[in-house]
């Protein structure tokens, strides 16, 4: 906190956030902030992040703007229809305060957000509408250990979460007990992927993605100064308001016993930082660079791969390369018969990449290709036993792109 009679009020547009004695301006300027959503709720979290001066403010987003964001977007007017949500956010923030700097990615959140830049943030924001984006983005906010704010949002009641790993509950812990968690994460019941139905329009208002996403950068600036607020944070718990009453509470979320979440956290000196490896090389390449880490490393991919489908009613064979979560139920078809494989059994997988084992395709397939998001982490076990993480830090540059561009800095990191 500063005297009042030192600032000038005309002049300088954090006067008064400067006259708040919680609030530590010079470490929101500093702060590197992910917000994954760029809908109605994230507009809301980005603003205020705007107006409140946190320094660097990542935006990802996939969607192009339409008319009917525009009932609860602050962010985004008639002019912008069809354009990039995440980069017109993040040309708007640059208007709200010329002294945040945003980076932009409208890629698909499961190919190119990766860990490497999660675990350079400070805090992540998930502005989600739905549970499949919310999985992902808890398993790489816990595998990196870096802190995350959920909401979720109907036209009239809300909720918050903040889960701050490696303590307490994460997102799977907090889902219902009848829910098959395993199924959502598409690891143990081997059926092929539904195609996901997360395109549902939940009929929202900007009132309670204001109340949302305003409660969400509160927590956010609690993370960024957490020894303050030690003990009253939403860390491992849940606000809810109920719009109809104007009533809110607070609820713990307890931490469920053998959630395998937990088991994935990454210790931290075990990440490589591999400057030359990205995620066009392909998985040879990488097992090249590897072993200069680790002798006779072999890659964990970090999803299972289908390698061959083999019909079981007529036996024909076809080759695939095709990670599992991107498989849909209708996508195969048996040429000779007709039929369609409904059970992953029918499916030769495998999530291990070896110079000695692998099939050729495999190992020419880029890591893209296999499932490896961009700036991501691979999992590389050497003949010894010990394991590293190797990070494809060769795409740190181009994992998002800065607004705006960096004029006569050509070449400046943006991380
Ligand atoms: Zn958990
Ligand atoms: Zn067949």
């Amino acid at each position: 906190m500063v005297e009042e009679e030192t600032l000038d009020f005309r002049a300088d547009r954090d006067a008064t956030l400067k006259l708040i004695d919680w609030f530590d301006i010079d470490r929101a300027r500093t702060s590197k902030v992910l917000v994954v959503g760029a809908g109605a709720i994230g507009n809301e979290a980005l603003k205020n992040l705007a107006l409140l001066g946190v320094g660097h403010i990542y935006i990802f987003d996939r969607d192009t703007i339409e008319m009917s964001n525009l009932s609860r977007s602050v962010l985004y007017t008639g002019a912008d229809m069809g354009q990039s949500k995440a980069h017109t956010a993040a040309r708007r923030l640059r208007e709200i305060n010329a002294s945040v700097r945003t980076y932009w990615n409208d890629g698909d959140i499961y190919s190119d957000l990766g860990e490497g830049l999660i675990r350079r943030m400070d805090a992540v924001i998930g502005c989600l509408d739905n549970m499949n984006a919310r999985l992902l983005l808890n398993r790489l906010c816990w595998r990196v250990g870096k802190p995350w704010i959920d909401a979720g949002i109907g036209s009239l009641n809300g909720h918050v979460r903040v889960f701050h790993p490696p303590n307490g509950p994460c997102y799977e812990c907090a889902l219902p007990e009848d829910h098959d968690r395993r199924q959502a994460v598409g690891e143990s019941c081997r059926v092929i992927a539904r195609r996901q139905v997360d395109q549902g329009r939940i009929p929202t208002t900007p009132t309670i993605a204001s109340i949302v996403g305003a409660v969400q950068v509160q927590e956010c600036l609690k993370l960024l100064d957490a020894k303050r607020w030690e003990g009253r944070s939403l860390a491992g718990r849940q606000f809810d308001f109920y719009g109809e009453f104007a009533a809110a509470d607070v609820t713990g979320l307890p931490a469920r016993e053998g959630c395998l979440v937990h088991d994935e956290t990454i210790d931290p000196h075990l990440i490589v930082e591999m400057p030359k490896a990205h995620s066009q090389m392909t998985a040879a390449a990488l097992m090249v660079a590897a072993k200069r880490v680790l002798p006779d490393a072999y890659l964990v991919l970090p999803d299972e791969v289908a390698v061959e489908w083999r019909c079981r009613l007529c036996g024909a064979a076809y080759p695939l390369l095709r990670p599992l979560p991107s498989l849909y139920q209708g996508d195969l078809i048996c040429e000779s018969c007709g039929h369609e494989p409904t059970w992953e059994s029918e499916i030769k997988l495998t999530h291990k990449v070896s110079a000695n084992h692998s099939p050729r395709a495999l190992l020419e397939a880029t890591l893209r290709a296999l499932g490896v998001p961009r700036f991501g982490l691979v999992e590389a076990r050497g003949s010894n036993g010990e394991v590293r993480f190797l990070e494809l830090t060769g795409d740190a540059n181009q994992s998002v792109i800065a607004e705006p561009p960096p004029v006569s800095r050509t070449g400046d990191s943006v991380l």
